[in-house]
């Protein structure tokens, strides 16, 4: 708080010395009480003219004024402060407000989704004489391609047969890939979330046909049934 201008000095003054003058006014009227039971309003009818002599001859105040004046100079001494506990208070609230939204929002939203949408082209398995160790989501180029969960984006650029590809690194361990995409809008390093679009769907590297080819790396290694994996944690695809 700024300390108060010279004028507030004055009013404050001449509050102080009207609140001494009634003083004295109400002593006298005590002195007076045993003579006279009549004119009891007479003293504060003194203690008026008092305080409003003393304030014309101190602050330069009306003598109209100088009582009221007392009231007013409490008000300016104590409503910023005020004002200014309310403002910090609704600030407290709002952030509060806002944290719990945030909270919320981050304990409701899914935590793992379907890398892409499109056919279901190809499962897990034997094909075409070999194996197939992922699964192929078919839709136009372009069709964007979603992190399947939480985690960290440990590689993203050109790959033998994959054309293009992205591994994410998650939470606990497993990696999924992401391959044949267009293109790629993250990097090494990234941390993403479950339904963050990371690049879009292609037909690059060993590819017949626009599509993602989508895998999960067990423990970071053992390749495994991503229809499962996804089934395991709620998506069906
Ligand atoms: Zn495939």
């Amino acid at each position: 708080m700024s300390p108060p201008s010279s004028q507030l000095r004055g009013r404050v003054v001449v509050a102080a010395v009207a609140i001494g003058a009634f003083a004295a006014a109400t002593a006298g009227q005590t002195l007076k009480a045993g003579e006279s039971s009549s004119d009891d309003i007479a003293p504060l009818a003194d203690a008026k003219n008092a305080s409003a002599q003393l304030g014309g001859g101190i602050g330069g105040q009306s003598s109209s004024a100088a009582a009221p004046e007392v009231l007013t100079v409490a008000k300016m001494s104590t409503a910023p402060v005020e004002a200014q506990k309310i403002a910090s208070t609704n600030q407290i609230v709002q952030a509060r407000v806002a944290a719990a939204a945030a909270a919320r929002a981050e304990a409701e939203r899914p935590k793992f989704v379907r890398p892409a949408e499109g056919r279901f082209t190809s499962g897990f398995g034997a094909r075409w004489g070999g194996s197939h160790l992922g699964i192929d989501i078919a839709n136009s180029i372009g069709t964007p391609i979603y992190a399947a969960a939480d985690g960290v984006v440990i590689e993203a650029g050109p790959a033998s047969g994959f054309g293009l590809w992205v591994r994410i690194q998650h939470d606990d361990g497993t990696i999924t890939v992401y391959g044949h995409m267009q293109d790629y809008s993250v990097s090494e390093g990234e941390r993403v979330k479950a339904g963050e679009q990371i690049a879009r769907i292609g037909n690059r590297g060993q590819s017949t046909g626009p599509h993602l080819h989508f895998e999960v790396w067990d423990e970071g290694t053992r390749k495994i049934n991503p229809r499962t994996w996804l089934l395991d944690h709620g998506v069906v695809i």
